[in-house]
């Protein structure tokens, strides 16, 4: 009896240890393929995230997307969660996205959040090797399928549409009816109603034309490679505080945990884009080039330097 109890402990303490997290080795993003073999990416899978840089193609049919029900208040209560690994905000049925590209009509499920910690950045892609503060995800599954593991075994099954969130001084109004919300799910498990507002209301409204497009995989696990990936070029703006809200407030522990970790850097590592094409649709600006260029202006103004240099020597 006292074996067999033994032996529950050790499966259950085992059981718990399947789960996944970001911060300890032995379940990081690194380690997740020891649990989730599709996690560990062979050559030439397409994983995700990457990085955005200027290797990407412009695709004139690329216009925006087609979001219905974005505009008006849905129905009933939406659900905010923290599942351990980031907040959740469940918003039922009545949306779906289409157009833009995308293969089929999708039924919007959830969108969620990725973000750093007190001095670090946290959005899941890059651009041009740079961190964004947060990154949204609002998941979407193709509406043939009756439910998210048929989904997963389509390449294109999910439509994920990401938002990079950068920082500002003032509040975002639309986002502070989530982000007010983070004290009453600060811990893991915990669930609180929120009342629907238009999700429009949250997104770059006046640029939602401008977007890259490319196919990936989920960046949790089980890492399937079953998503069309729609990454806008303009970012909500948030606050500072809002911000910390997240970095500071959100922890990946029960409540009654002994020892309390916070959610913190809650992104996958980046993956290599190998032969894959990343789109640009008709009007995205490609806002993407202007990192490289004080680097460049440096070199060339030490260039015009030698130069100078080398007259001024051969002139004496
Ligand atoms: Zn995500």
């Amino acid at each position: 009896m006292v074996w067999t109890a033994a032996l529950l402990v050790i499966v259950i303490s085992y059981v718990n240890s399947e789960d996944y997290c970001y911060g300890e080795p032995h379940c990081d993003p690194y380690a997740w393929g020891d649990m989730f073999p599709s996690c560990h990416p062979l050559l030439e899978e397409h994983h995700s995230p990457i990085n955005l840089d200027h290797q990407m193609t412009r695709n004139e049919s690329l216009r925006s997307l087609h979001l219905e029900g974005f505009d008006v208040i849905q129905p009933g209560h939406w659900a905010l969660k923290n599942d351990g690994h980031s907040v959740v905000l469940q918003v039922g049925g009545g949306m779906s996205v289409s157009g833009g590209g995308l293969p089929d009509v999708y039924h919007t499920i959830q969108l969620h959040f990725h973000w750093g910690g007190p001095a670090t950045n946290g959005s899941e892609h890059t651009v041009d090797r740079r961190r964004y503060p947060m990154e949204m995800h609002i998941v979407n599954m193709k509406s043939i399928h009756p439910n998210l593991t048929e989904a997963l075994g389509d390449p294109t099954g999910l439509a994920v549409l990401g938002f990079f969130i950068d920082v500002v001084y003032a509040d975002h109004v639309h986002f502070g009816l989530v982000s007010q919300k983070l004290s009453s799910v600060a811990y893991k498990g915990q669930t609180t109603k929120i009342e629907p507002f238009p999700l429009m209301n949250l997104l770059p409204k006046h640029n939602m034309s401008q977007y890259y497009r490319y196919y990936g995989s989920l960046t949790t696990p089980p890492c399937s490679q079953a998503v069309v990936w729609t990454l806008y070029e303009v970012p909500i703006y948030i606050s500072w505080s809002q911000l910390a809200q997240f970095t500071s407030q959100i922890f990946s522990t029960e409540e009654d945990a002994e020892q309390v970790t916070p959610l913190q850097n809650n992104f996958r590592h980046i993956h290599p884009t190998f032969s894959r094409i990343v789109s640009v649709s008709k009007d995205a600006k490609l806002l993407t080039g202007t990192a490289s260029w004080p680097l460049r202006s440096a070199v060339s103004l030490h260039l015009l330097q030698i130069i100078l240099l080398g007259s001024f020597l051969s002139g004496l």
